[in-house]
């Protein structure tokens, strides 16, 4: 039988990895090196595959954002846990980038590895089972949040804590941190972690926790991947409403807006506090939402509205109060994101501005951000939110925040046509001023979106976690193959 030489992959120098990589061969299941075109034999046996074809390397060249495009040598599907800790250990062993990939949320090449290995964790996915009485599930990290929830929802329990969007994976939320309307409660997603089963850059299977491995725990947790793939995850449950009531309180005054929901956060009203600003018919970003939502029995008591609603100032006569079974509520956005794809929007570019501002300089800060905002660079289906988190329950010491008792998450979820590279330089360097601006008045970013940053702005972010993570990196990473896509070292 006759077969066709394959077609060797053409790649691009790469900057993390001591050893550039052009191509990897499937057929004789070798990579080719730039220095000497050696090859590089001894691929592992794997139970899963991997993959060099067109579709699978431009997906892996691209993500949420349709902005950065780092096309990979190879794509691994793992068969098994086993998999990618071999995956790894050969790519160490001759300094081949490589990065996880759940579901490609990011808007800027995070899970992208030019010229690199990029492993696809969707196939470890697995729930083991949960009982009525459980504290806790242990899940695959290419488990996505939907799958967590109905898991556990089966048995009336659930995570505490959920992103907006329920589509992403487990490892890629703790990744970053995973925030959501509950975190001024429950802390971030990555602060009801019990134990990680991670894969370090040196290819070492490890379980760690904050009595096991502490160093590399607060490495992985919200640590951009930079010192191990995490393969599992032990996450806390806790009791599930069946209903929820679900308020939305319009607003038209934004220092009014904040104060209402920092006295809600504060109090704890309310199970879930959120919030979204919208252009008013002059294009005016001046209309505010307040969403709250309080949790029915057996999680919390039936709701009562005028002890919830008592001393706000909210335009009354707008409010929207509806009820809804709880994972309707958690699903929310299912409707509006099948819409956006119908209408072709989810392929646009998402240059967003993903921030964390000290609570006492919002109104200022964030209001200076809207006043310059319109509704052309939002974008079609884009949205703005803001809303607020509770310092103290977020101790993840890598999720960096400001120094506020009450900080705010303000987010501008842009879009635009992707084949307009010129407005998209232009939303990106915007992002970048309304980053400077954050940080000089004691903000910071969310490290999800799309703010160009360099090696000097990641340490100055991590600022007093810097020395943990960089030698945690030394420790765990010798070799500094993981994640090139964040651009931190
Ligand atoms: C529509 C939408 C809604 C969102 N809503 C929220 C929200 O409400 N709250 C919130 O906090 N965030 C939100 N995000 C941001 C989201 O949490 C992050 O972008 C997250 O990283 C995406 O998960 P993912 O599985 O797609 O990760 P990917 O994009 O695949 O990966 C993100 C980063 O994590 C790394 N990574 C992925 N898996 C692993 C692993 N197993 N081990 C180590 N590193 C890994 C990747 O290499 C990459 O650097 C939203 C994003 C989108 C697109």
């Amino acid at each position: 039988m006759s077969r066709t030489p394959p077609r060797r992959t053409a790649l691009r120098g790469l900057a993390a990895a001591g050893t550039a990589v052009i191509g990897f061969d499937p057929f004789t299941r070798s990579w080719a090196v730039t220095a000497s075109d050696r090859p590089l034999h001894g691929i592992p046996e794997l139970d899963g595959t991997l993959h060099t074809d067109e579709a699978s390397l431009s997906a892996a060249a691209d993500d949420f954002g349709h902005i950065v495009h780092r096309r990979p040598a190879a794509v691994l599907r793992p068969g098994s846990v086993a998999d990618v800790v071999a995956m790894v250990r050969f790519c160490n062993k001759h300094g081949i980038p490589v990065a996880p990939r759940g579901q490609g949320h990011g808007t800027n090449g995070q899970a992208q590895a030019e010229g690199g290995l990029v492993i696809e964790t969707a196939p470890l996915a697995a729930v083991q089972p949960v009982g009525p009485g459980s504290k806790t599930v242990t899940v695959g990290a290419g488990a996505k949040w939907s799958d967590v929830a109905k898991a556990s929802l089966a048995h009336g329990l659930t995570p505490p804590v959920f992103t907006d969007y329920l589509e992403l994976s487990v490892g890629g939320t703790l990744s970053v941190g995973g925030l959501g309307g509950q975190t001024h409660r429950h802390g971030a997603q990555v602060d009801n972690v019990l134990e990680l089963e991670v894969v370090t850059g040196a290819g070492e299977l490890l379980r760690c926790s904050p009595d096991r491995h502490r160093d590399l725990f607060h490495a992985v947790l919200a640590g951009l991947g930079q010192c191990a793939v995490i393969v599992g995850a032990t996450v806390r449950l806790v009791r599930a409403p069946v209903t929820v009531r679900h308020y939305l309180l319009p607003y038209d005054d934004l220092r009014t807006f904040l104060d209402d929901q920092r006295l809600l956060v504060l109090e704890q009203r309310f199970s879930y506090v959120e919030g979204q600003i919208t252009a008013d018919a002059s294009g005016a970003f001046r209309e505010y939402v307040l969403e709250a939502v309080a949790y029915g029995p057996p999680a919390g008591e039936a709701p009562d509205d005028t002890a919830l609603l008592r001393g706000l100032r909210h335009n009354p006569s707008g409010a929207e109060i509806t009820d809804l079974a709880y994972y309707e509520f958690l699903d929310r956005l299912a409707p509006g994101v099948a819409a956006l794809k119908e209408a072709g929007l989810w392929a646009y570019a998402h240059p967003w501005l993903n921030l964390l501002l000290p609570g006492g300089r919002t109104a200022d800060v964030a209001g200076g951000i809207l006043d310059a905002l319109t509704p052309d660079d939002l974008g079609p289906g884009g949205v703005v939110l803001l809303y607020p988190l509770v310092r103290d329950r977020l101790r993840t010491p890598l999720l960096r925040m400001p120094d506020d008792p009450v900080p705010y998450l303000f987010a501008v979820l842009r879009t635009t046509p992707p084949d307009d590279a010129a407005t998209v330089e232009r939303l990106l360097a915007a992002n970048r001023s309304a980053y400077d601006r954050v940080r000089a008045a004691g903000g910071t970013r969310y490290p999800v979106g799309s703010v160009p940053f360099d090696g000097a702005d990641w340490r100055r972010h991590f600022g007093p976690a810097w020395p943990q993570l960089a030698a945690a990196r030394k420790t765990y990473d010798p070799r500094g193959i993981l994640v090139p896509g964040q651009g931190i070292f």
